[in-house]
């Protein structure tokens, strides 16, 4: 295949991908595909010769397609959503026939400035202050990733990234039970050492770090000779959307010297809506803050938002300026690949001004607040039902229940059972999680192309299935 051939495939694709999307309620949203189906099928070894271009399509229709589980199915409510809108993904073939590397300012401008005022636009859109700095991470995993080694420099005077950690008292973390797995991974990476990171016990509906004992935990370490160097609080944690009292842990921050990272990685799309900011009330007074548009705003994957305070903090240690790297006689420019862990850097910013210009904040958040009214009337409409349990309340648009029928003894494995019969039957797709009473089925609501319609057949085939097991 040729430039030249381009024009043809291209608007097949364009057509296919369009029809693609006109078709997917008619698919299951879950792959059915058997472990291993999709590996035997593809030949052990790469062609040394050419194939026609019809004949890739082909097994891609008949081999990849069957393959997929549908994230952009309207019916997509597992996990969190992860959103697609058109005009991101006209964007993103618009990068991908440039494939620009945006690592420096010099190695395309247009990239790195468009990200600057991207960042603002999105800045004033969650209504964080200005004093916050933007830039686009590839995930929520690598930003946290960053702040945590931001804390641990910090707390060791900038000298971690040369000594090593072995020179110093273990640096320690606190956050609560609720935050993803990326804060395990990242205190690994970072070499803290997951023993140094403290869970702190939570309290209340939102289940919130407990001030008082996330005070005494950092007492504690102190006395104990141990550095303490930040915090991490969640806002719509993944597994029920627990939130911490963010203006408590920035008093706790503040009156400590610690460094405070929020994770609203789904959550943080919704502070486009003034009436849902009393989620992370106090987030002006964080020092890093992370969400991620490419889960409910639109922007496909990959583009997560990172703010910070202080750029110089991240620069401080993440920058490493080989000479190759130096751009000489530009003053005043920034490359964010020194805000970062990778150097290479897609130009994501492209996606995030297709986006806002193509439908305007106010269809966001239109969009945003639909899919919390519907998911929180199917909540209610769940706890009017004798045999279903609510067990976690919304927040915003997430939340989780159990089918609890009369004298039903092993409830774990009946939940077990009916997420499994759900999503075998392929017009929802859910996922479940462990809470304290068990197994919990989680329901977000999310996807771009979801109506309220999608939403009321959700809840008839959760009490279809659940009543016929
Ligand atoms: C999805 C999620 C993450 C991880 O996001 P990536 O961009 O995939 O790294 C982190 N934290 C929370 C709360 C999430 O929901």
């Amino acid at each position: 295949m040729r430039w030249t051939d381009f024009p043809k495939w291209g608007r097949w694709m364009a057509d296919w991908a369009a029809g693609y999307h006109a078709g997917l309620r008619d698919r299951p949203v879950r792959a059915r595909s058997t472990p291993g189906a999709v590996l035997a099928a593809l030949p052990a070894h790469a062609p040394e010769a050419p194939e026609p271009m019809e004949q890739v399509i082909a097994d891609f229709e008949s081999l990849v397609v069957p393959g997929i589980t549908h994230w952009q199915h309207p019916r997509f409510f597992a996990y969190f959503p992860s959103n697609a809108s058109p005009a991101a993904v006209l964007a993103d073939t618009l990068i991908a026939a440039m494939s620009p590397q945006c690592m420096l300012w010099q190695t395309s401008p247009a990239a790195t400035e468009m990200e600057t005022r991207m960042m603002e636009w999105l800045r004033d859109a969650i209504a964080l202050p200005e004093s916050f700095h933007g830039v686009i991470q590839d995930s929520a995993s690598s930003a946290t990733l960053a702040a945590v080694l931001v804390m641990r420099e910090r707390a060791l005077n900038w000298a971690g990234n040369q000594q090593g950690l072995s020179a110093h008292a273990p640096v320690r973390i606190y956050c609560s039970g609720e935050v993803h797995t990326s804060v395990d991974r990242a205190i690994w990476v970072a070499g803290i050492g997951s023993d140094n990171l403290r869970r702190i016990p939570t309290q209340g509906p939102t289940r919130a770090m407990d001030p008082a004992a996330l005070r005494a935990a950092i007492a504690e370490d102190r006395a104990a000779g141990l550095i303490p160097a930040g915090i991490i609080g969640s806002t719509g944690g993944t597994s029920t959307g627990g939130s911490d009292d963010i203006a408590a842990l920035a008093d706790i921050a503040e009156a400590e010297g610690l460094f405070l990272h929020v994770d609203a990685a789904w959550a943080g799309s919704a502070m486009i809506c003034e009436e849902f900011r009393p989620l992370w009330a106090g987030v002006e007074r964080a020092d890093s803050v992370v969400f991620n548009p490419h889960k409910w705003l639109g922007v496909q994957f990959d583009c997560s938002a990172h703010f910070i305070r202080s750029p110089e903090d991240l620069t401080r240690t993440l920058a490493y300026r080989p000479e190759f790297l130096k751009t000489h006689g530009a003053d005043g420019i920034i490359n964010y690949s020194e805000w970062s862990v990778p150097l290479g850097r897609r130009f994501r910013a492209l996606k995030l001004w297709f986006l806002l210009r193509a439908y305007g904040l106010e269809a966001l958040r239109a969009m945003i607040r639909n899919h919390v009214t519907w998911s929180q009337a199917l909540c209610e409409g769940l706890r009017s039902e004798a045999d279903f349990t609510i067990v976690t309340e919304p927040v915003l648009s997430l939340f989780t229940f159990r089918y609890t029928p009369e004298g039903a003894d092993d409830l774990d494995a009946l939940n077990q059972r009916l997420v499994q019969a759900i999503n075998d039957d392929g017009r929802i797709y859910l996922t479940q999680t462990q809470v304290a009473d068990g197994i919990a089925l989680r329901f977000q609501a999310g996807q771009w192309d979801c109506t309220e319609a999608d939403v009321i057949l959700a809840g008839e085939v959760i009490r279809e299935i659940a009543r016929g097991l």
